[in-house]
């Protein structure tokens, strides 16, 4: 009986038939110690670039493994564009925004230093590993790209022409997200605020940028980690679904 595809990874070599590729030490002692795989077994291998190929296991030793690869499952295809921005947390809630960013589209993952953000200093090796196994997971083709962290004011002022950005503004009595978020395919961004929230005068100077609306995510205030989720899950809910769509399809539901 074919065996199914016992996992796939991300690697960031060039994917194409007849390929063999090593895999990262870690991978290695994923399927050797966790997933029991043999030599032969199924794996599934994508870059972010090459789309998804199947390949298998020819070589499994103690600390290296080796794909060859057979046929592409799937072909790189374009993905929603769309970042996360938030200040950074503490502790393990922090590992968390990135790993649901991942799996909720992000296509970037950048931390912002606003006026109350506490936290710093990142362990940016750890959130990418937590990006990575995330896009693994989740089958999405491209692992989106943690940023260093930069004040938010610069981040503001080098803002790219044609992305729109949500500010998720606690307290402000704003239209809520869903009805503020434009389904015209352009690039977009989500900005979430520290436990500490933004500091009123930030978030009036937010509220004057041209790309910025401020918008709202219901009557409870959130801790951060819940707020980039919603947002997250609102934006690729809605994104892609023309406003026509959107009341269309509540009343078929
Ligand atoms: N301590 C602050 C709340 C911060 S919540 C206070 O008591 O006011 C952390 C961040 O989550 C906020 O900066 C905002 O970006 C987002 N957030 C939380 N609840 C929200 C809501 N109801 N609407 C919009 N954004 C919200």
């Amino acid at each position: 009986m074919a065996r199914t595809i016992a996992t796939r990874f991300f690697v960031d070599v060039p994917l194409a038939a007849g390929v063999a590729v090593a895999l990262g030490e870690s991978q290695g002692h994923q399927l050797r110690s966790v997933l029991r795989c043999a030599e032969g077994d199924a794996i599934a291998l994508f870059n972010g670039r090459d789309g998804e190929w199947q390949g298998r296991l020819t070589g499994i030793g103690r600390r290296t493994a080796t794909v060859a690869l057979e046929v592409q499952l799937r072909p790189q295809t374009e993905e929603p564009d769309v970042w996360l921005l938030f200040a950074p947390i503490k502790g393990p809630r922090l590992d968390w925004i990135v790993e649901k960013a991942s799996e909720l589209g992000a296509s970037g993952i950048r931390p912002v230093l606003t006026r109350r953000t506490v936290v710093s200093r990142l362990n940016l090796e750890r959130l990418r590993t937590h990006a990575v196994e995330a896009a693994e997971q989740c089958e999405r083709l491209t692992v989106p790209p943690v940023w260093e962290p930069e004040p938010l004011e610069d981040v503001m002022a080098r803002w790219p022409a044609g992305r729109r950005l949500y500010v998720a503004a606690e307290r402000r009595g704003v239209a809520p997200m869903a009805t503020a978020i434009r389904a015209d395919g352009a690039p977009a961004a989500i900005l979430i605020g520290p436990e500490g929230g933004f500091e009123p005068t930030e978030l009036d100077r937010l509220a004057q940028l041209g790309f910025a609306s401020l918008v709202g995510l219901g009557p409870r205030i959130l801790r951060a980690d819940t707020a980039a989720v919603a947002a997250m899950a609102l934006w690729q809910a809605l994104a892609q679904l023309p406003l026509a769509d959107r009341t269309g399809r509540a009343h078929i539901a």
